[in-house]
Order: structure tokens, then sequence, then C-alpha cells
């Protein structure tokens, strides 16, 4: 019955970290995966989280379907996150499962109502961006996003590819954090990009997996809000995976910005009707844990001191490893290490060396070049660099 089933050929990234494991080599260091780990190289449990657990764990609570739309609770806290208190009553938001879940009900939601849309993702973008789009059934396009030369965004390029774009194809924007490049346009060009994306009646669709990561959590939310005051409807998948640092429990939502309070119950049933087709409803625990954290001034507050600590630790990274580089190959430019903000930077090395890195040094990056800073301990700058500069100047 199986036999014609072709074989899966493997995720890159997760079958790189299988080689990790599997690297005998004690001093070997895996900076390929998009996770985020503390200076003893394990992903915190974060005390607001923990406390959190104790607290659900203390009082009885059975196990029913949540509603299909998700936690009431964990819905409200999650839109005020991304947008602040504003247009409560012009917002449908879902609780997903993650943020792949939302980029899939949204994928679906928007190839049920906009069936002849193409969507544009940034060149290079998450890998499945193209998978769940093109799962979904559109056709997936790449429009200019990262200039190798500058190590920042081509933002004219990506304008002018913008401007072509028929009225109604849908644009899929990193709001903070770009993944794979951390290279992010800054508030003057969001403004610009508003401008064209309201002209070109395009329909954008944000993705912010790192919200509290690159300049904090209203300053990484600036994109979706400036775009959202101009009256741009938009979509918006959020996650929970990283901030929180709950990937396991799958938490993340789906916002979709309308005109009135009408247009939002129906589309809020819409995007209903696509989690029943999935998965009818989502899990409970995650919500419960998250909604209690956000519902709760002090924990929300520790929280927001350990996200904080977070991303100090992400940038002081970064600091030291462009130091670290720069003390050993004076003439290179690593500048770009403290200007891309994220767990991620794009080395730009050549696939040879990243190859080299790997095979001679027992360093992972993955073959485009993008490097998780959020995955280096301070043990390990000075050996990552050592093999950088090793390997540069073969
Ligand atoms: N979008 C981007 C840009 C991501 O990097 C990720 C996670 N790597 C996701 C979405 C998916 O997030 P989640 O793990 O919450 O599904």
């Amino acid at each position: 019955m199986f036999r014609h089933i072709e074989a899966f050929a493997g995720d890159p990234i997760l079958t790189l970290n299988e080689q990790f494991v599997a690297d005998p080599r004690p001093a070997k260091i895996n900076l390929s995966i998009g996770v985020y780990l503390n200076d003893e190289q394990r992903i915190p449990l974060m005390g607001a989280v923990a406390a959190a657990e104790k607290q659900l764990a203390q009082s009885f609570h059975p196990h029913p379907y949540l509603p299909m739309a998700g936690s009431p609770a964990y819905r409200e806290q999650s839109r005020k996150l991304v947008f602040g208190g504003a247009n409560a009553e012009r917002i449908a938001t879902i609780q997903t499962l993650g943020g792949s879940g939302a980029l899939k009900v949204g994928a679906d939601f928007l190839k049920a109502w906009f069936p002849q849309a193409r969507v544009w993702v940034s060149d290079p973008t998450w890998d499945n961006h193209k998978g769940i789009f093109g799962g979904a059934g559109f056709e997936v396009k790449t429009y200019p996003y990262y200039s190798p030369a500058t190590h920042g965004v081509a933002f004219d390029a990506m304008l002018d590819q913008l401007r072509g774009l028929p009225a109604g194809d849908v644009v899929v924007l990193h709001a903070c954090c770009h993944n794979p490049t951390g290279a992010d346009l800054n508030p003057q060009q969001w403004r610009e990009l508003a401008l064209v994306v309201q002209e070109r009646s395009l329909l954008p669709f944000f993705d912010i997996a790192y919200q509290g990561f690159g300049g904090g959590i209203e300053e990484d939310a600036f994109a979706i809000r400036h775009f959202a005051e101009q009256n741009i409807p938009l979509l918006v998948a959020s996650s929970y995976s990283k901030n929180f640092a709950i990937y396991g429990e799958r938490c993340g939502a789906l916002h979709v910005t309308c005109k009135d309070a009408g247009e939002t119950a129906k589309v809020l049933g819409q995007l209903q009707s696509a989690v029943r087709k999935n998965y009818s409803s989502p899990p409970g625990y995650g919500a419960r844990v998250i909604g209690a954290v956000l519902q709760d001034a002090q924990l929300r507050a520790q929280w927001e001191q350990e996200l904080t600590a977070m991303r100090v630790r992400m940038k002081h990274i970064r600091s030291a490893l462009h130091a670290e580089l720069q003390a050993r190959l004076p003439g290179g430019d690593f500048e770009y290490l403290r200007i891309q903000q994220g767990m991620f930077s794009f080395t730009g090395l050549p696939v040879e060396q990243i190859r080299k890195l790997r095979d001679e040094h027992g360093v992972y990056l993955i073959d485009s070049g993008r490097m998780c800073l959020a995955a280096l301990s301070n043990a390990g700058v000075a050996p990552v660099a050592q093999a950088m500069v090793q390997v540069m100047t073969e």
C-alpha cells in the first residue's frame, strides 16, 4: 500500500541537530537551532512561568475542551501584548498552536477568502513560511530583503518589488528580529512601507515570533501598531515559544484587524471554522500558564524582568563576539553582529567555511551561514571566534 511513498528529506536544521548530538567531540558548540539557551546551555525555565505552574498545580482544575478560539483571558492578554489596549472590538484574536499554528490557520483563512492572492515572503525567510503557505495552496514568491554588502535590509529593492504587486496580494513581514538574518527595518522604513502597502492595497501578514528579544515588548510591536493606526487591514501570527521559553506547550495567537465589530464577528467565525477543520480546539495547559502570568501584576513584572535579562544577554554575547573577532582579525568587518537584532545573525560565511567550522572545529551553523547567538555561552565566545577567524584566513 505504501510502497510508492517517498522518503521525507528531513528538515535541514533538525537533521543537523541530530548530527550535533551524535558528534563525540566534547568541545562541540551548536549554533544551528533556533532556541534560546542560558549561559549554562539550557533552555531556561522562567521564574514567572514556574510560579504560575505552582499556583495552578495547587488548585484543582479538570481538563475540559477549550473553545475553538481558545481561552478568552489568554486571547485578551495576547491582543493587548501585540496591539496595546487599542481597538479591542476591531481585532479578531484566537489562541493557536504556537506561531506556526497561527500562520497555518491564517493561511487557510486567506486561501478560503482570497483564493487568487499570491503570498510574498522575504528573501531569505524562515523556511517554513514557504511550507505553510505553499501547503495551504498558495503560490509563494519572494521579495528582495537582505543585502550581503551592507548586512542590512535592501530596502529600496524591497519597496520597488512591492510597489509592482497587484492589490490583494499577501506580504509576510517579520515584525522584529528577522529570521534568519537579524536585519530589521527601522521605524522610518516601516512608515514608508506602510504607505506603499496602503497605496497598493496589499494585505500584510506580520509574523512576530520574538517580541521582547529586539528592542523591548513595546518597541518590537512598533510596526504592527503603526500599520494598525493607519487602518491597514492586517493579520498577525504571534508566538510565545521564545519569550516565555515555553516551546513545547505550543502557545501562540492569530489576530486579524477589521473595519468594525460586525466584520470582526464574521472573521472570528471563519477563523473558528479553520480551527475546527484542522484540530478542533487548542490545548489548555500553556494557555493557562501564560494567562496566569500576564493577568497577575507581580508575575507579569517578573516575566518582563526575566525577558529583559534574556535580551540583554543576547546583546552582550553579540558585543563579546564582535570584540573577540575584531581583536583577532582587525581588518574584518564584524559590526553587523552588533547592529542585527534577536537570536540570529547572518555571518555571510560561504558554505565551504561553514562546513570547515563544523568538521574541523565542532562549531555547528546551518549552511546558509545563519548563527544562533542566543545559543552561545560566554565560555563559547573565544573558541567560536578563534574557529571563525581560522576558517576565514586559511
Ligand atoms: N516564525 C518565525 C520567524 C520563527 O522563527 C518561528 C520559530 N522558529 C516561528 C514562526 C514558529 O514559532 P512556533 O515555534 O511558536 O511555532
